[in-house]
């Protein structure tokens, strides 16, 4: 039986033209800033994102904390959403490397943090008991499938400035962002000094991220990144499939956002299972099962046993994920397993 892959779109293995393309790379010592396709790679990204320079780096996690170590000192705090990936799924390395206080916040609206959100927590003034308030962390789209509206960015941006504290963007699914919201991923990078983005997601390269911003930035950047670890040799071998991942990849993002919103209307058709469509605007389905007897683990452990992947539940429900790996026949059959699980 075909496994039918909906734990996440990191699943995604590159595609015959990326795997061409790594085996005929150019390449130098990227650590001397002489491989080709890695500087390729770089402009291309800071173009894309509209800022004057970009980094090459190893994954997501990487491109957070290496900017999290350049925008703060030790003993600093950051202004982070409390749903974050930041906050839940970067093994606490803000601390662990940067020494940085990260000050988790509630978004008002249970998705992303608002001015009205951040604007009682930053912290002025020379008050020797206070950590200084030295960035603003924010995500879009968001680890719920959800996005931030540019206006909502801009409002950001704007108390950001004004008070003297940079914004940083985690865009892992950047493009997933821009497309929902109908905008350039420049016009989100915009509102922001600071983006990083992932290849090795939707996109569909094997592995590696972008953190872009202003070029003294990056300057930095790049030494924190090799006392991260994280300077690479030769990785034009993974640069290479980057370039296709932001051409090629990025043209059919868009089947995935109509393939998740093809799961959720079918899903939300089977009685007992609830979605709330207004949030299925990217490549995510979160399902609650109002089934009495049946529980969340229950139904995925059944749709194990028919062939779908998806990860234990998380705390906003069962995750489906469309990606390069998830066709309509996988869309149909997904559905089809909830049913009958539903009616079992
Ligand atoms: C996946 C993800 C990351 C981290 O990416 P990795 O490449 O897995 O390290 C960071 N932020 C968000 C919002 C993500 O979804």
């Amino acid at each position: 039986m075909k496994a039918r892959e909906f734990r996440s779109d990191t699943m995604t293995r590159p595609t015959a033209a990326m795997r061409r393309a790594m085996a005929e790379a150019e390449v130098g010592d990227d650590v001397c800033g002489e491989d080709p396709t890695v500087n390729r790679l770089e402009a291309t990204a800071a173009g894309i994102t509209g800022k004057e320079a970009a980094l090459f780096v190893p994954s997501g996690v990487f491109g957070n904390q290496c900017a999290i170590g350049v925008h703060c000192q030790p003993g600093n705090e950051a202004i982070v959403s409390e749903k974050a990936h930041v906050v839940e799924h970067e093994a606490g390395s803000a601390g662990a490397l940067s020494g940085v206080q990260i000050r988790t916040v509630m978004p008002g609206n249970g998705h992303y943090l608002t001015a009205a959100d951040i604007l009682p927590r930053i912290r002025v003034g020379d008050d020797i008991h206070e950590p200084k308030t030295a960035l603003i962390l924010l995500e879009n789209a968001l680890s719920d499938g959800t996005v931030m509206p540019l206006e909502a960015m801009r409002e950001v941006e704007a108390l950001a400035r004004a008070r003297g504290v940079p914004v940083h963007l985690d865009g892992a699914r950047l493009f997933n962002a821009a497309l929902a919201l109908g905008v350039e991923p420049a016009d989100l990078a915009a509102a922001c000094d600071t983006v990083s983005f992932c290849l090795s997601k939707g996109l569909g390269a094997p592995a590696g991220s972008l953190l872009c911003g202003p070029r003294a930035f990056i300057d930095r950047a790049r030494r924190r990144r090799k006392v991260m670890g994280g300077g690479m040799r030769q990785v034009g071998v993974l640069a290479a499939p980057g370039l296709i991942a932001l051409t090629e990849g990025r043209a059919r993002l868009a089947q995935d956002h109509v393939r998740a919103r093809l799961l959720a209307e079918g899903l939300s058709a089977v009685p007992g299972v609830r979605v709330d469509l207004r949030d299925v605007v990217t490549n995510m389905v979160y399902i609650r099962l109002d089934l009495p007897g049946r529980t969340e683990p229950g139904c995925v452990a059944f749709l194990e046993a028919h062939g779908i992947r998806v990860y234990p539940p998380l705390p906003d429900g069962i995750r489906f994920v469309t990606s390069l790996e998830v066709d309509d026949d996988d869309v149909a059959a997904a559905i089809e397993a909830v049913r009958a699980f539903a009616l079992g």
